[in-house]
């Protein structure tokens, strides 16, 4: 059977990770069907989503009548009980869900994930503390991470040597090997870096690279 046209996204799952997923959805503009098996989040949450049911993703003939495998995206929020995570998404899988996206509490239960037809797999909090990590040790003020921590993006206050100086001055490419992408002055907004946009001292500025040129070009205050 053809795949049925449906732009809802089906979120399993309302725990803080499934919950916060699901609302930002709403804020994007998308439905969201959320399938959650405690009653009481179930009457927390129904009414700020498109549609909340109440039954346990687990159940296969459960889903179905919910109608999940007209769904082409689901997000499976389950963390804490693994087996009730995999249980879930190998269900949404055998529905023929084309973009499953799991959530992962280790690196073994991310990999069953895969292994079970998972499409994607988030370690939402591992990579919450690779990034703390990254923004208490430097003057990163913001780090987003690409490639299994190989290139990033960083917000960052511009080093001292170069302050004062134009892009094209202080030669930031060829010095650090990182490119400067955007550069914000206060009260103003972002703006694309140019050769000649000169760094102030209370800039801010977004910086692309390898992880390991940006941690020794946003190490120096
Ligand atoms: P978080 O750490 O993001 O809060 P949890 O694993 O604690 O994630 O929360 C998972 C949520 O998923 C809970 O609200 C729980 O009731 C729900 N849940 C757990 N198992 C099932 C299931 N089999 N079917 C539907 N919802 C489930």
């Amino acid at each position: 059977s053809g795949k049925p046209a449906n732009d809802a996204i089906l979120v399993i799952g309302l725990g803080r990770f499934g919950a916060s997923t699901a609302e930002n959805l709403i804020k994007l503009g998308r439905e969201v069907m959320a399938v959650e098996r405690n009653a009481e989040m179930v009457q927390e949450w129904s009414g700020r989503l498109t549609h909340v049911v109440e039954a346990d993703a687990t159940n296969i003939e459960a889903l179905r009548q919910l109608g999940v495998q007209d769904f082409s995206t689901a997000v499976v929020g389950i963390g804490t009980s693994i087996e009730a995570s995999v249980l879930s998404t190998a269900n949404l899988v055998d529905l023929g869900i084309d973009q499953v996206w799991a959530k992962a509490i280790s690196n073994s239960h991310g990999k069953i994930l895969r292994r079970i037809g998972a499409e994607h797999v988030l370690f939402p909090e591992s990579e919450a503390g690779a990034r703390v990590a990254h923004l208490v040790s430097s003057q990163m003020l913001d780090y987003i991470e690409f490639d299994d921590g190989h290139f990033a993006v960083v917000k960052m206050r511009p080093p001292k040597e170069v302050q004062g100086f134009t892009l094209a001055e202080s030669g930031i490419r060829d010095t650090y090997g990182v490119t400067v992408v955007g550069i914000k002055s206060p009260g103003r907004d972002f703006t694309y870096a140019e050769p000649s946009s000169r760094v102030g001292s209370q800039d801010v500025l977004i910086v692309a690279g390898h992880v390991e040129l940006l941690g020794r070009f946003a190490g120096r205050p």
